[in-house]
């Protein structure tokens, strides 16, 4: 099983990450603080670092850079609400793969995650990296649609209502249920977002891949 480090001081953030990646089939382990995390990236066994800056105990990045000068290769994404050019250059100066600014939906990355584990993939676990459904093609990796043979410019959003959507084929969806998985708790309550971004994927798919379902939400038929 791969195996997720979650450096991370905010309970409500850890819990979100354990339980999604955990329903996405990675074991997971958190650390609130910088002592933990150096005991735990150390021991071997951790496949993938989420790394929070602002933690007790090291700055995150003075921690970073610790872990990479001892020898730790796992990839490391970093997670901040810091939205400072200055932090992300650093952090790829002390050997960060990838950046997220908080808040971020959890299925952008999950699909971040998979592109830094890819090079350790077997070819069976690389082809999951493709999501088939009737004529649409998703390539997680690349972030690409292809429909009927054509590939089509999605905006982040648009990808991963998609990508949602094929991973509940001829399942109805509920609005609820689609700000929960695309959303995350990125969005305003009462928001009619979810109407506004199936009428922009119609606008690309047609009027018949996206279903209305009267009273309960969308499905995807295929
Ligand atoms: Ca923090």
């Amino acid at each position: 099983m791969t195996h997720i480090l979650i450096v991370e001081d905010e309970v409500r953030i850890t819990s979100f990450l354990e339980k999604g990646l955990q329903a996405s089939g990675f074991t997971t382990t958190p650390a609130s603080n910088s002592d933990d995390a150096v005991a735990i990236a150390l021991d071997g066994s951790v496949d993938l670092m989420l790394l929070d800056l602002g933690i007790p105990g090291q700055d995150g990045l003075a921690l970073l850079e610790v872990l990479r000068g001892q020898g730790f290769q796992a990839p490391v994404i970093i997670l901040t609400a810091r939205d400072d050019v200055q932090d992300k250059v650093t952090g790829f100066e002390v050997g960060a793969d990838d950046y997220m600014t908080k808040p971020f939906r959890f299925e952008e990355l999950l699909a971040r995650i998979r592109v830094r584990l890819r090079t350790s993939l077997s070819s069976g676990e690389a082809a999951s990296l493709t999501l088939t459904l009737g004529d649409l093609v998703l390539d997680l990796r690349t972030r690409r649609l292809m429909f009927e043979g054509q590939f089509l410019e999605l905006s982040a959003r648009e990808f991963t209502l998609i990508e949602t959507f094929m991973r509940h084929p001829n399942q109805v969806l509920s609005r609820q249920q689609l700000l929960d998985l695309v959303w995350g708790y990125d969005y305003e309550p009462g928001s009619n977002v979810v109407d506004v971004y199936v009428g922009y994927l119609r606008k690309k798919l047609g009027n018949k891949v996206i279903q209305t379902v009267r009273g309960m939400g969308y499905r995807l038929a295929v």
